[in-house]
């Protein structure tokens, strides 16, 4: 090989630049086979720099390529025409380059998997929210929270108050059918929804009512307007949850669960 170039060799003129950069490539893959083998025995783990260590010496390069000792003469010829050795050592980090290339893409491929199934998760949950709202939820009415469920003043309010001006909206919270509208003891006049799960809702103390019993509402459908009628101490809502129709709840939570935020 060394010898076909030196026949091949002409004055440093025009054309050389071009021959220089072909020997770049034979010295440059040649001294790659000699250090391959550390290469290969290492692909799959990290790239050791150590692997780069032989290029560094040019008349090492010379071996690589013949195979043999060169005379000082050929020696000479290699050294004039082998890259610099900035060249070299370029090619040699573009191969680490790529190993580490390998392995950082291995690692993305782990982290986009963990990030899929975060995703996945994520968009069940949604899936999930999206759903309460499409079964329909919506707040009874605007206004101020001003008492909760629980004891107050000695008795037990089985029941959340929203205070406003009278008049103000009161909506169905959930899709269900109007199973009271009238007169009630203590709430002056209540409304009642059913709900297909069974739970009922109840409000109390309203004003006026714009739904007829037995009337199929959706949720947000106006049902009454606030009032202060029977015990109360100020224009509010009282709103009650029965769970199965008789169990009371604390509606806050309920609510809560359901997306509607009062408190
Ligand atoms: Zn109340």
């Amino acid at each position: 090989m060394g010898k076909h170039r030196k026949e091949d060799r002409q004055p440093p003129m025009a054309g050389l630049p071009l021959r220089n950069k072909v020997v770049a490539a034979v010295v440059a893959g040649g001294a790659f086979a000699a250090v391959g083998q550390p290469l290969a025995a290492n692909a799959g783990s990290e790239p050791q720099d150590r692997d780069v260590q032989p290029l560094a010496d040019a008349k090492n390069l010379s071996t690589a390529v013949t195979g043999t000792q060169n005379s000082p003469a050929a020696v000479q010829l290699l050294q004039a025409q082998a890259p610099p050795q900035a060249e070299v050592q370029e090619t040699a980090v573009r191969e680490m380059a790529k190993a580490r290339a390998i392995e950082a893409e291995r690692i993305a491929q782990a982290e986009a998997a963990r990030k899929a199934a975060q995703a996945e998760a994520e968009a069940r949950r949604a899936a999930e929210e999206k759903a309460r709202k499409a079964a329909g939820f919506h707040k009874p009415a605007e206004g101020r929270y001003t008492s909760g469920y629980g004891s107050r003043w000695g008795t037990s309010h089985r029941g959340i108050d929203i205070a406003n001006k009278i008049g103000t909206p009161i909506y169905a919270v959930a899709p269900g059918e109007v199973v009271e509208a009238g007169p009630a003891s203590g709430f002056g006049m209540w409304v009642r929804v059913e709900h297909d799960d069974g739970t009922v809702t109840v409000y109390g103390h309203v004003n006026t009512i714009v739904a007829d019993e037995g009337q199929r509402v959706g949720a947000g459908e106006q049902i009454a307007t606030m009032g202060n009628r029977g015990q109360s101490t100020g224009p509010h809502l009282h709103f009650e949850v029965h769970k199965n129709g008789s169990q009371k709840i604390n509606p806050l939570p309920w609510l809560r669960e359901r997306g509607i935020e009062v408190a």
